[in-house]
């Protein structure tokens, strides 16, 4: 078994400004905000420290601006032993921004792609050699969708599993849908993508997914865990979440999916993947931050001995 799985993320990586205020300002209001908070994000970014700190060997393709939080992220990543270097370093284009306003118990977002629009299809050819040998590609939509697209028709054309986040929720073709090897929509995500009305059908909408060509279907439930089918098989499979003191579920399908990501690039079964998966998310919903939350193999192994 591969002890270090290899493992590509292409994906977004985005500074999150974090405002507390006690209401949100209406239509040309100014208010005076609380707190502010400057916290390394993006999907693909908090994947790959997700892997990295399990343990694989981790590569980060993306694109950041020329400024001092693309130096941030990039550093957050190098910390926790990403391979940086495949990170596009761009002179035009500002590091991506979710600006996310907490105020009445409700937050409000906006982001701004910025480089990450620019994670373009001719920046993968660079790296066609590294992810070929990869024993996973991990993919999520906050990059453009072509990009995700040649992704997975490079990663095909050298065998290389694909693993495709759904998130943010966007419909996609059954073309692409086709070449997924491992889909990890949550629970709304699935249903946009199976065109179901009710998010409570799981099973249906899973079904729907194997149906389009996907192999194998994993929806995370939240604090209920997880439910997955694999192509070929009949039965809806279930894993119950644990409950855990919940400090902050940001980041709960990032870390799910890295948990998935590196179990299954260890060659593990989906079942038991998806075990290793619900433990790894189970304890990154106990601490602050989606990066920060995100679990080492130790911590994985010492906290459900
Ligand atoms: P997303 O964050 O993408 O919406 P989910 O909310 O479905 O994804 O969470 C992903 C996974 O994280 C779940 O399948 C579960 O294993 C774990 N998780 C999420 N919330 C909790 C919780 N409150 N308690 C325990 N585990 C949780």
């Amino acid at each position: 078994m591969n002890q270090r799985p290899k493992i590509v993320v292409i994906g977004s990586l985005n500074m999150d400004l974090v405002v507390k205020a006690v209401r949100a300002p209406k239509r040309g209001e100014t208010v005076l905000g609380e707190e502010i908070h400057f916290i390394p994000g993006g999907k693909g970014a908090n994947q790959a420290i997700g892997l990295a700190r399990l343990g694989a060997e981790t590569t980060m393709i993306g694109a950041v601006g020329s400024d001092a939080f693309g130096v941030e992220l990039m550093k957050a990543l190098q910390a926790d032993g990403v391979n940086t270097s495949t990170v596009k370093v761009l002179n035009s284009e500002a590091t991506g921004v979710a600006s996310i306003l907490l105020a009445e118990g409700d937050n409000s977002i906006v982001v701004v792609p910025g480089a990450n629009a620019q994670c373009l299809p001719e920046d993968l050819d660079r790296y066609e050699g590294i992810i070929s040998e990869a024993d996973l590609v991990l993919l999520q939509l906050e990059i453009p969708l072509v990009t995700v697209e040649y992704a997975i028709k490079l990663a095909r054309k050298h065998g290389t599993p694909v693993m495709l986040n759904p998130a943010p929720a966007q419909s996609l073709s059954q073309d692409l849908l086709s070449q997924v090897d491992y889909l990890t929509p949550n629970r709304s995500e699935l249903a946009l993508l199976a065109k179901m009305a009710e998010e409570s059908a799981i099973d249906q909408g899973i079904q729907r997914l194997l149906e389009l060509g996907v192999s194998c279907c994993v929806t995370t439930l939240g604090a209920e865990g997880v439910a997955f089918m694999e192509l070929g098989t009949s039965t809806l499979a279930n894993i119950s979440g644990y409950m855990v003191p919940v400090v902050d579920t940001t980041g709960a399908g990032d870390a799910f999916n890295a948990g998935l990501a590196f179990a299954l690039a260890q060659k593990k079964s989906i079942r038991e993947a998806a075990e290793f998966a619900v433990k790894v998310s189970a304890l990154a919903v106990t601490k602050f931050g989606a990066q920060g939350g995100m679990p080492s193999l130790a911590e994985v192994e010492a906290y459900f001995r």
